[in-house]
């Protein structure tokens, strides 16, 4: 660091002892504004004065919000300035899902973002943030990334934000600091360009490469990005950084570092994929899982918002509505990929019954104002989210959405003397 950073040194060793920031980015779900100091590279981000317990907030679990580290909020400026209106954006390496739901609320709603996760514990993680976050043209894989080159070119833009030696989480995280060797960092970066190369094929000619860490070593960072310059064949593409000058732009892209911006240590690149690379053949598709190929027949089940349309297919008793524009694309990737989650899982049919599911309710495609709703308060909403037993006297009978200061946390089926509580066992709060 004495070497990269110079006379700067020091003011950053005595910001590793300070306290990280804490910041949260917004949703549009319901009206947010937590503080009146805002991040300046996101629209939606904001710094708290201190670190509430997330855990017991209801509005976190609605999907109100996400507590995002501010530096990687950065990534709003390279969607901003080079990808406003993508078709097909892959985001390699999803999960827990601060990348996604950032781009998930960059995009149009017409755009399909495709979210992966090649760990399966941590892609259920990020399935569960998808579905809080509640955009309906998002989609959840857990793949390899070398099975997105069974659709060479499918994408306009690909995220890589690279497993790393961590070193900007050293003063948020001590297992990085335990974990951090030399090795280590050669280690990350060569499977950072294994990561690269094996998914280069699904990326268009002429589309864009977002790559980031949150390390600052050269090896993981501009040695990887000329790398993939030179033997992938792309060319860098520089950021506004409208006069600011805490962000620090280097050959390779920029860096942020704690001691000159509030936020933890990351680096971002954006790249344009040679117009004239080659195209390969398609490699052979995952094929994890049969296509739902029947279509709903009648009225959806559940309300959804007008002005888009829906198509709603069955998977044996389950019943998914995809955005009827995005159908066909959603469709080929749950013939190719392992897909966790797509479009608005809606629920179960169940005899002359429907069940439904927590990600409809936390959908915003759900016509909320259309099904029957109850608002509980914070003690209440907290018990409903631990999945204790409810009373709703004041409820209507049957399936009801449970609101908390109008945000949508789920359903319960009232029978009036007391409720069946269907939110989700692997998402109820542990903590007492
Ligand atoms: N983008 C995420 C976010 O903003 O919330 C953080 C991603 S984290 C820096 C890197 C992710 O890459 C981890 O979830 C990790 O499981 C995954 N990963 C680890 N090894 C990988 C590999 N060989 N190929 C692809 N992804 C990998």
């Amino acid at each position: 660091m004495q070497a990269l950073l110079g006379a700067d040194y020091p003011a950053f060793e005595r910001s590793l002892c300070e306290a990280p920031p804490v910041s949260v980015r917004v949703n549009d779900k319901v009206p947010l504004a937590p503080s009146a100091d805002r991040v300046p590279w996101c629209g939606a981000g904001y710094y708290l004065a201190q670190r509430p317990v997330f855990t017991l907030d209801p509005l976190l679990h609605g999907g109100a919000y996400y507590v995002q580290e501010a530096s990687s909020m950065f990534l709003a400026q390279a969607v901003g300035q080079h990808f406003p209106q993508a078709a097909r954006v892959l985001d390699l390496c999803a999960a827990p899902g601060g990348k996604s739901t950032l781009l998930a609320q960059c995009l149009p709603d017409t755009s399909l973002l495709v979210s992966n996760e090649v760990i399966r514990s941590r892609a259920a993680i990020l399935a569960e943030n998808m579905a809080k976050w509640g955009n309906a043209n998002t989609l959840v894989t857990n793949n390899k990334p070398a099975d997105f080159a069974a659709l060479p070119g499918w994408f306009d833009v690909l995220v890589v934000d690279a497993p790393c030696s961590g070193e900007g989480m050293f003063r948020k995280d001590v297992q990085a600091v335990d974990e951090w060797s030399p090795r280590n960092v050669d280690m990350c970066a060569a499977r950072q360009c294994d990561i690269l190369r094996e998914a280069w094929p699904a990326l268009k000619p002429g589309g864009v490469l977002v790559y980031s860490t949150c390390t600052y070593n050269r090896q993981e960072n501009e040695d990887n990005v000329a790398w993939t310059c030179r033997e992938l064949g792309a060319e860098r593409l520089s950021i506004d950084l409208k006069g600011r000058t805490d962000i620090v732009e280097t050959e390779g892209g920029y860096h942020f570092y704690p001691h000159r911006t509030r936020g933890e240590g990351f680096f971002l690149s954006v790249m344009r994929k040679w117009e004239d690379a080659p195209l390969p053949r398609p490699s052979k598709p995952a094929r994890f899982k049969g296509v739902r190929e029947q279509p709903w027949r009648g009225a959806l089940p559940l309300p959804l918002r007008a002005g888009r349309e829906w198509a709603a297919l069955c998977d044996g008793d389950r019943v998914t509505a995809y955005p009827a524009d995005l159908k066909e694309d959603m469709r080929l990737a749950e013939k190719t990929w392992h897909v966790v989650q797509a479009g608005v899982s809606l629920g179960r049919t169940k005899g002359r019954d429907f069940v439904p599911d927590a990600a409809a309710a936390l959908s915003k495609a759900l016509d909320s104002g259309a099904v029957a709703s109850v608002e509980v308060d914070g003690e209440t909403a907290i018990a409903y989210l631990r999945r204790d037993n409810l009373t709703l006297p004041d409820a209507p009978k049957g399936y009801v959405l449970v609101r908390y200061r109008g945000l949508p946390l789920g359903w319960v089926k009232n029978l009036g003397n007391r409720c069946n509580n269907l939110y989700p066992q692997e998402w109820r709060i542990r903590m007492r």
